[in-house]
């Protein structure tokens, strides 16, 4: 018998393990961004082709690679940034692992032109499934342009896999927000099929945050800045007004890099405390400066989770920093904060702390509120009783809004009732109790329906129909309104705007990221589409997207569920009568698309027992 374990050939190796780095073009993004912010650019370009899918280039003006690097860069573990272990404790560049040039060499075709200051020519080089086609002097400037084209080319189970365009773009689009966010003083721009998505110049983080996230932030940032011996936090949360119904804009960076982390998003929710409407998520942007030493960035392919050596500490600091602003900034409304957490500040917790800052800030307010007792904010206590309370915290109602029950909905969206639910005594009188709750008399008792719950039902199957069979009508708007929005809600309003129009919005592309609201569904009363529209976009994109639903069915349960009334209403007589009917017309008039129930029976020999007959 023959030995049957063999080593696998480099390119197959690197294709499978490329799969852990790129996954999808967002994440070649990413990589490519970073790569060109560790080589010291001061100027970024992204050229992306069909979402990514057959081009993905970034041009920078960084320091470039000798003849030699450029070959090696290729290789896996091919790095430049540690080369001890002990070096993984002190991090300070995006990249450390030197794979993602060797994953995407080993999944698309690659053209590196790259070329140092102190070099006459540049190194022009083609690469193909790992293996380099050719390679020669080019004349070009400082710094480096890697292209990459047709990506998942050689695996095309890869590439069948990969979703639309739009969806591909949104990925990039988050991608290039994060690097781009992170680092206001680089130019950078983004340019999609030819035509310009992103154009950054240099600035302010206030600046920053105004051009990627909208205009509409400009006068609506608290600025947040803490130095303490052991972190430095800095940047941006956004003043309760811009609060949002699902989780908005929030961005978490721990020495420059974009993490997510729902027990720090936690932190900063409950600094703000009673200050946020009910159910409402806050917007921030902040920066986190701690020694590389004390987090772990290793913990995860794409470095999006990482680990802290004393979490609690961590969270306890950041609520303390965010209430701490969001105090000074009601007792002084009027504060220009526009002066406060600028780059210049940025900059400074970018700097190792020194000696002497540490003493300025251990006699400081903050410092000394985190090491004595009875202050507001000693470690230990605070930090226990947020502990116990936070994993409650993402339960519904927000799990409700953002995900769904689907095997619940996924069941019932099949059976058909044989009979209807219940049948409604005729002539009768129905009772609206709380504003919330319909009381109708039904042939065999009584039946309480909730009535935002029934309501989402009735539209969940209305828009299905319309988008799945006959489309709504659309009266067209007398003085149709404009929308203005982001780069990104830019790109996914487009991609539904067919369906919108199915259900009865008929809105048209205005330009650069604006949009005509020309037409509005005929039972719709005419005043809050503007309103509608953002608060789909908003909703829509929090949909989180491992969550197994089509853009069509996330359409339409998110207009459903925006559009139902709402509890706490009151209804006339013909209203909640309305209502019933269009109910036991649904074909699964008991359950929301979420699986909650929308009515409950109270029968006959129920009512009985209660009263011992
Ligand atoms: P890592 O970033 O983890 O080191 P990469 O595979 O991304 O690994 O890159 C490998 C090496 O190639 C880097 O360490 C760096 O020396 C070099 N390199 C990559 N991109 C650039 C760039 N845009 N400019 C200069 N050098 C680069
Ligand atoms: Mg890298």
């Amino acid at each position: 018998m023959t030995d049957i374990i063999q080593v696998l050939p480099d390119n197959i190796a690197n294709q499978i393990a490329a799969g852990e780095v790129i996954s999808r073009p967002a994440s070649a993004v990413k990589e490519l961004l970073e790569n060109a912010v560790d080589a010291g650019a001061t100027h970024i370009q992204l050229i992306v082709a069909d979402a990514g899918k057959s081009l993905i280039q970034v041009i920078d003006n960084g320091k470039g690679m000798s003849a030699t690097d450029a070959r090696l860069c290729f290789e896996r573990h091919a790095t430049s940034k540690i080369n001890k272990i002990d070096d993984l404790f002190h991090i300070k560049t995006m990249g450390f692992r030197g794979e993602a040039l060797a994953s995407i060499a080993a999944v698309a075709q690659v053209v590196l032109k790259t070329k140092r200051a102190s070099d006459e020519l540049g190194t022009y080089i083609e690469i193909e499934n790992s293996v380099v086609k050719l390679q020669e002097p080019v004349a070009m400037e400082q710094g480096t342009s890697i292209a990459m084209k047709n990506l998942f080319f050689s695996v095309p189970a890869r590439r069948n896999f990969l979703k639309s365009n739009a969806s591909e773009m949104r990925h990039i689009i988050d991608e290039f927000i994060r690097v781009a966010m992170a680092f206001p003083a680089i130019f950078f721009s983004l340019t999609h099929n030819g035509q310009q998505v992103f154009h950054l110049e240099s600035g302010s983080l206030k600046q920053r945050i105004a051009q990627l996230l909208g205009n509409q932030y400009n006068a609506k940032l608290v600025a947040v800045n803490e130095r303490t011996d052991y972190m430095n936090i800095a940047g941006f949360v956004g003043k309760p007004e811009t609060a949002k119904k699902t989780r908005g804009d929030q961005y978490f960076f721990v020495n420059n890099r974009f993490i997510k982390s729902a027990y720090l998003n936690h932190a900063v929710l409950t600094a703000f405390d009673s200050l946020l409407p009910k159910d409402s998520f806050p917007t921030y942007v902040l920066f986190i400066e701690v020694d590389p030493a004390v987090v772990d960035v290793n913990v995860h392919p794409t470095k999006q989770e990482i680990k802290f050596e004393d979490e609690k500490l961590i969270y306890a600091f950041v609520q303390a920093a965010v209430k701490h602003a969001l105090a000074q900034f009601s007792i002084a409304p009027s504060l220009d904060f526009s002066l406060s957490a600028d780059i210049q500040q940025l900059d400074a917790v970018a700097k190792p702390f020194t000696a002497r800052d540490q003493q300025i800030t251990s006699g400081g307010r903050l410092y000394q509120s985190f090491t004595q007792a009875h202050q507001a904010h000693k470690i230990e206590g605070a930090a226990k009783s947020e502990l116990k309370s936070w994993p409650s915290f993402f339960t519904p109602p927000t799990t409700d809004v953002l995900t769904t029950n689907s095997t619940a909905s996924t069941n019932f969206e099949f059976e058909t009732p044989q009979q209807l639910p219940f049948e409604v005594v005729p002539n009768t009188t129905y009772l609206q109790v709380r504003n919330t709750y319909v009381v109708v008399p039904v042939k065999d008792g009584l039946a309480i329906v909730h009535q935002q719950l029934a309501h989402e039902r009735v539209l969940y199957e209305k828009y299905s129909t319309a988008i799945h069979e006959k489309a709504l009508a659309t009266q067209r708007s007398l003085f149709p309104e404009t929308l203005h929005v982001n780069a990104q809600d830019a790109n996914l309003l487009t991609e539904l705007l067919p369906e919108l129009h199915k259900i009865g919005y008929m809105i048209e592309p205005f330009g650069h990221q604006a949009f005509v609201i020309q037409g509005i569904p005929a039972d719709v009363q005419s005043g809050n589409e503007r309103h509608a529209i953002e608060l789909l976009l908003e909703q829509f994109k929090h949909f989180s997207s491992d969550v197994k639903f089509s853009k069509r069915e996330k359409l339409i349960r998110c207009m459903a569920r925006q559009q139902a009334i709402k509890a706490d209403q009151t209804l006339s007589h013909q209203e909640m009568e309305q209502l019933i009917q269009q109910l036991l017309h649904c074909k699964v008039p008991n359950v929301t698309p979420t699986g909650a129930p929308t009515f409950t029976v109270f029968n006959e020999a129920y009512l009985d027992r209660l009263f011992g007959r």
